[in-house]
């Protein structure tokens, strides 16, 4: 006989972790913490098959269901010492979906199955809480009815509504034991006219039903185009978990609560939980009671009566064997769900924690060290783009602050801004470029938009669980949760604090790392490494195979990024050295001259500023790699747009202003993107390119001279589409160059590259390779050019300008693997079908993507190339992709 049904509970299990495809994800899991012998409320899984099985033989299911189903049902009511419809010991369960892959919220689920008129008594009895048993009843029949009988919510919610008129009855929670069988006794005769039936008083048919629907919601609308985004084929199906329900809110020696096994801000390894006596989950998860800790180390001496540890002794020393074997079991710190039914420990769920990226990297080089995890483990445990929050500032300790008040440390770093309450606020002022505080009595999944726009979260209720703390966490935003002595009001838009009353738009401070929350802006200061991520960092640099640049032109850039640990410069935009206030009339002079003699008496002028830039970032890189690009812009992004500009620069350098306006005009590029600019302005005015090269190559030979480490400049020529273009370029730069060198009377090498950044490029790059040295991709104008736009980043098109599509350049943006990707890898492979030995790195923005650095270790670039601040994201990311395609090798 075939099995359709999976038991679990008990300390055994049919299935394990392996059998997601027949079991779904909460299944499996389920009968795999059972296997482990962990008290799991007891209950079975309908396999994906009976799904399968259900919808291709029209809606019916094998012969045999029943039977198991039956069978199943007996023993849980067994174990847990009740009875399904049991008029005294009544039993009930939860029926919910489960697929192979998780798809939260998709499908249905039903609570409280298996109260009707007689069970609720039983219910009341068991629990000596009448209330409690009525407020379930009614919760249930409200997600019956709509999830299986298909009655509107709504319909429910009036008659509540109309019978607290009634009764002047304001919240849910003013409403008695009494108040709820009156309301009961509506619903069920609402749902009797609607349906010609009544309400299904047998808990058969109730537990029929249920699976119907969860079974049948695998085809409802959501699922469908749930499933369609992400890939997830119809043929799989979905398994039905029927579990018994468990109540932490049984009296005195009942408790729910929500435990990490190690600290999710820091890693330290150390309890860090939350519980509350007689309390349902949702109580701690919504922060509508302050929650009480476990632990008597985390409650302090004063409050130790207070934790876990001492009110409930036996259950908590259960509860730490439960930890230790779940982490060492899933080699990663637990998020786990629990409950306490009078004075019986049950499990509801585990799952690797949510964690600050602090606290992951301290985690994975901490379980090297304890010998759980190998170091390529450690290095994918860590999500590389939360990097960032560790790069980022810190208060200043010295800086003076007002404090107004603390609250919990719940996410940490610093953040300013200027305080809103609610989320649309938060997201609208954003969009202004305002910096602001999100500040709530609690967040709900409707704020996340808001959270994400912030600098930071204050709320007012709330643990170190709460939906503000655990979300924030997982954005990188830092947090202040449960600031109790902050008050706020929504009517006049005011927080109070310390008897300060604070307005919307006022500017305030928070400290997640503290919980401290300060009026106005507290400066903040660089934070210092700590010896994990070095660590972590180390076994990165050891690992991966691509090196790591940086993108920089400036010397602060240039040391941060080697604080950072690049090596090299993979890109200098020496335009960006023209803007010097000092300069760019030089520039101008230089631009506006009628003749190449006027061009080069200008750009005299300028040689001795490049050369003293070039040999700063030679000396910074002490030997390392540096490129460096000649000049990119079209000339008219160095000249006065506006009149008051131009009458400014006539008078500072002595041009009349309409020769000036004329000469704006004549340089003005209709597509400023693909014109007259790059290789091609250098073509008709090659003395720029010299002036440039000179520079470069004096510089080198300086700082040589100077007796330091000597870096190998790599001069780099923009936008090429032609194999010529290059070719001409490549012989102005070189007869210069060796100039320099016999000049100098110093054997230096150089190399001469170029940027594929046009489709062209890349698609003769074979052609283009014949006079390079090396090749360095240009993302974002191949981004521009190819519209290199993937289905994920749909919302960063933003609209169309003369005919032109604009992209955002934002530089989260994965590479698109279509359009900008192919071209990277045809103009590789074809770049080395010319040269073997060519260099090739990849300079746009994507250089610090983690996901675009997993495409570049595809293609077999030698190096990426990113902002300082990516460069540690560039390394983890460079260390996972190698581990990551040797694994697929
Ligand atoms: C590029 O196009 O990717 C590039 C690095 O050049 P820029 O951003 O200066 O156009
Ligand atoms: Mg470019």
């Amino acid at each position: 006989m075939q099995k359709w049904v999976y038991r679990f509970g008990g300390g055994v299990a049919d299935g394990d972790a392996t059998m997601r495809n027949l079991l779904g994800g909460k299944g499996a899991n389920l009968a795999e913490m059972s296997k482990l012998g962990l008290p799991v409320p007891p209950g079975f899984t309908v396999t994906t098959e009976v799904c399968t099985a259900f919808y291709s033989n029209n809606h019916t299911y094998p012969d045999e269901l029943a039977q198991q189903v039956n069978d199943a049902l007996d023993l849980v009511g067994q174990s847990t010492g009740k009875a399904f419809g049991d008029a005294k010991k009544p039993l009930l369960v939860s029926v919910r979906s489960g697929a192979r892959a998780s798809m939260p919220g998709m499908m249905d689920t039903v609570l409280n199955l298996g109260l009707n008129k007689d069970t609720v008594e039983g219910l009341a009895q068991l629990s000596n809480d009448e209330r409690f048993a009525y407020d379930s009843y009614r919760r249930f029949i409200q997600m019956y009815s709509n999830v299986v009988l298909g009655l509107d919510h709504d319909r429910f919610e009036e008659i509540i509504d109309d019978y607290k008129d009634a009764h002047e009855l304001t919240v849910d929670t003013d409403l008695t034991a009494d108040d709820w069988k009156a309301v009961i006794e509506q619903f069920l005769s609402m749902v009797e006219e609607e349906l010609g039936k009544p309400f299904p008083e047998d808990v058969y048919e109730q537990l029929w039903g249920a699976i119907n629907a969860v079974f049948s919601s695998w085809m409802n609308q959501r699922a469908i185009v749930y499933r369609r985004l992400h890939d997830i084929p119809e043929a799989w199906g979905t398994a039905v978990t029927v579990q018994a329900m468990v109540f932490g809110n049984m009296g005195e020696d009942s408790a729910t609560g929500v435990t990490f096994t190690r600290d999710p801000s820091t890693g330290e390894k150390r309890l860090y939980g939350e519980f509350l006596v007689n309390a349902q989950g949702e109580d701690v998860v919504a922060g509508i009671r302050t929650p009480q800790p476990l632990t008597v180390a985390a409650a302090g001496e004063n409050d130790a009566h207070m934790s876990m540890e001492r009110c409930m002794p036996d259950v908590f020393n259960e509860l730490v064997a439960v930890f230790d074997r779940l982490e060492a079991h899933y080699r990663d710190m637990q998020d786990i769900e629990f409950t306490v039914e009078q004075g019986k420990l049950y499990i509801l769920q585990t799952r690797s924690g949510k964690r600050t990226t602090k606290a992951a990297v301290r985690i994975a080089t901490e379980m090297v060290t304890e010998g759980v995890l190998d170091k390529k483990e450690a290095l994918l445990r860590v999500d590389p783009q939360g990097l960032d929050q560790l790069l980022h500032p810190m208060l200043d300790p010295n800086a003076p602050r007002k404090v107004l008040g603390t609250g919990l440390p719940a996410s940490p770093g610093a953040a300013s801004g200027h305080v809103v309450f609610t989320a649309d606020e938060a997201e609208a002022k954003r969009a202004q470029g305002d910096r602001v505080i999100l500040v709530r009595i609690e967040t709900s999944p409707e704020d996340i938009h808001g959270m994400h726009a912030a600098e930071g979260i204050l709320t007012t209720r709330g643990g170190m669980t709460s939906h503000a703390a655990v979300v924030a966490r997982g954005m990188g935003r830092p947090c202040v949760s449960g600031a109790g002595s902050v008050s706020i009001d929504m009517q006049k838009r005011t927080m109070t604090a310390s008897g300060h009353v604070v307005h919307e738009g006022d500017i305030i401070t928070i400290d997640g790392s503290t919980g401290s929350i300060m009026l106005g802006e507290v400066p903040t200061i660089k934070p210092e490494m700590t010896e994990d991520f070095s660590k972590l960092m180390q076994w990165a640099d050891e690992t991966r195979r691509m090196r790591v640049r940086t993108n920089a032109e400036t010397l602060q850039d240039a040391k941060t990024a080697r604080e950072f640990g690049a090596e090299g410069i993979g890109l200098c935009r020496t335009e960006h050295m023209f803007f010097d206030e000092e300069r760019i009339m030089v520039v101008r002079e230089m631009i506006l001259a009628e003749h190449e003699e006027g061009r080069r008496y200008a750009l005299e002028k300028l040689l001795p500023y490049q050369r003293e830039d070039f040999a700063d970032l030679f000396r910074i890189m002490a030997g390392l790699p540096v490129t460096i690009r000649l000049l990119d812009p079209p000339l008219h992004e160095f000249l006065p747009h506006t009149e008051q500009e131009i009458q400014a620069v006539s008078r500072a350098i002595g041009v009349p202003e309409s020769v000036l306006q004329r000469r704006v005009q004549e340089l003005h590029e209709f597509n400023p993107m693909l014109g007259h600019r790059g290789c091609r302005l250098g073509i008709t005015y090659p003395e720029i390119y010299e002036m440039q090269t000179r520079a470069i190559m004096e510089a080198a030979c300086d700082v040589y001279s100077e007796g330091m480490d000597t870096t190998i400049p790599e001069i780099m020529i923009p936008l090429i589409g032609y194999g010529k273009e290059l070719e001409m370029l490549r012989e102005v730069v070189t007869s210069v160059a060796e100039e320099v060198l016999r000049e100098r009377q110093v054997p230096m090498q150089y190399l001469i590259g170029t940027m594929i950044e046009l489709p062209r490029a890349a698609l003769t790059a074979n052609e283009v390779a014949r006079h390079a040295d090396f090749f360095s991709f240009g993302t974002n104008d191949l981004t521009q050019t190819t519209l290199g736009i993937s289905r994920d980043d749909a919302s960063k098109f933003l609209g169309e300008y003369q005919g032109k599509k604009i992209i955002e350049r934002d530089p989260f943006v994965t590479m698109d693997p279509e359009g900008v990707g192919r071209l990277v890898e045809m103009g590789t492979s074809l770049g080395r079908s010319t040269k073997q030995e060519l260099k090739t790195g990849i300079c746009g923005e994507h250089g610090g993507d983690p996901s675009s650095i997993h495409l570049c270790e595809g293609f077999g670039l030698d190096y990426v190339s990113c902002s300082p601040f990516r460069v540690p994201i560039a390394r983890l990311a460079a260390a996972q992709a190698y581990i990551q395609a040797q694994e697929n090798m």
